[in-house]
C-alpha cells in the first residue's frame, strides 16, 4: 500500500530529508496509480474487439450464422482494431523507454505536406471537406516517417470532426529559429474542460462516438511523444462549434544523438 507521510518537526537537516522522502513517496504512489489505470485502460480497449470476434466465431461454431464473406469482413475489421491498439501501445512503450531512434534529415515541407494532402484527399473529398496545404519554401530537420505519422494523425482527426462543407488546412512557416506547422479545422471543436486532456492516453471527449470511428484514444499521446522526441512541442486551441488548431513547433536544427 501507500506509505503514509512521516511527520516533520522543525527546520533542521532531518526535517528537510523527511520532506524530500514524503514527496518521493507521494510521487511513487501517484506513478503506481497511473500504471494501474493504464493497465485497466489497455484491458478495456482490447476487450470490446476481442469479445466481438469471439461472439461471431461462437455464433458460426453453433451454426447460428455462416462464416460468410460479410462475417469474415466484420471479423477482419475487429482484428484490425486490435492490431491498431497494439501498434499504438508499442509506439508508446518504445517512446517511454527513450528508445525512439529518429533518423533526422532536412525535409522540404512542400514535399511532405503534399504527400499528406494526397494521402487524405480521397477521404476529404468523400466527406465533402476541403483539404488545403501551404508551406512555401520551409525546410525542417525531422524524421520523415515520424513527421508523416504526426501529420497523418492530426489530419485524420480533423477529418473525423469536420462536417461536410468544412475545411482542414495545414500551414507551415518559419518563426525565428522554429518551424511552426499548424493543422486547422472547422469542426466541432473541443470543450474547454477537455482541452487539457486531449494528449492524455486513452482520452476521448466522446467515448461512444470515437469508438465507432475506430480511434484508440492513443493517437495524440503518440503524436506528442514523437514531437517531443524532435525537441519540439505541440499545443492546441479550440473554439467549440467553430474548430480546432493543433500547432507543432520544431526546432530549426535538431541535435543528432
Ligand atoms: P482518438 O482519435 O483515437 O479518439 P486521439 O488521441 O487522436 O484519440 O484524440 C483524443 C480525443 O481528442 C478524441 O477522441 C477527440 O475527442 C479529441 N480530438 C482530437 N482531435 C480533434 C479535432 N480535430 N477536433 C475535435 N476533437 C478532437
Amino acid at each position: 500500500g501507500d506509505i503514509p507521510p512521516v511527520p516533520v518537526r522543525g527546520q533542521d537537516e532531518i526535517a528537510g530529508l523527511t520532506r524530500a522522502f514524503n514527496t518521493m513517496a507521494a510521487n511513487r504512489a501517484q506513478l503506481e496509480q497511473a500504471r494501474k489505470a493504464m493497465v485497466g485502460d489497455v484491458a478495456h480497449e482490447l476487450r470490446t474487439p476481442l469479445s466481438n470476434i469471439r461472439g461471431w466465431l461462437e455464433a458460426a461454431q453453433d451454426g447460428v450464422s455462416d462464416l460468410d464473406p460479410a462475417l469474415v469482413t466484420l471479423l477482419l475489421k475487429e482484428a484490425l482494431v486490435l492490431q491498431h491498439v497494439v501498434d499504438d501501445l508499442q509506439d508508446l512503450a518504445v517512446a517511454d523507454a527513450g528508445a525512439l531512434r529518429l533518423s533526422v534529415e532536412p525535409l522540404p515541407l512542400a514535399v511532405v505536406l503534399d504527400q499528406v494532402r494526397a494521402a487524405h484527399e480521397p477521404r476529404a473529398a468523400q466527406a465533402g471537406v476541403t483539404l488545403s496545404v501551404s508551406s512555401g519554401q520551409v525546410t525542417v530537420e525531422a524524421d520523415a516517417v515520424r513527421l508523416r505519422q504526426v501529420l497523418d494523425n492530426l489530419v485524420a482527426n480533423a477529418l473525423r470532426y469536420v462536417p461536410a462543407g468544412g475545411s482542414v488546412s495545414i500551414t507551415a512557416a518559419e518563426q525565428g529559429a522554429e518551424v511552426v506547422i499548424s493543422v486547422t479545422d472547422t469542426g466541432s471543436g473541443i470543450a474547454a474542460q477537455d482541452l487539457p486532456h486531449v494528449f492524455d492516453r486513452f482520452f476521448r471527449a466522446d467515448r461512444s462516438r470515437s469508438r465507432s470511428t475506430g480511434g484508440s484514444g492513443l493517437g495524440l499521446a503518440i503524436v506528442r511523444k514523437l514531437v517531443e522526441a524532435h525537441d519540439g512541442s505541440i499545443d492546441v486551441t479550440s473554439a467549440p462549434g467553430q474548430g480546432t488548431t493543433f500547432t507543432v513547433r520544431l526546432p530549426g536544427h535538431v541535435e543528432l544523438t
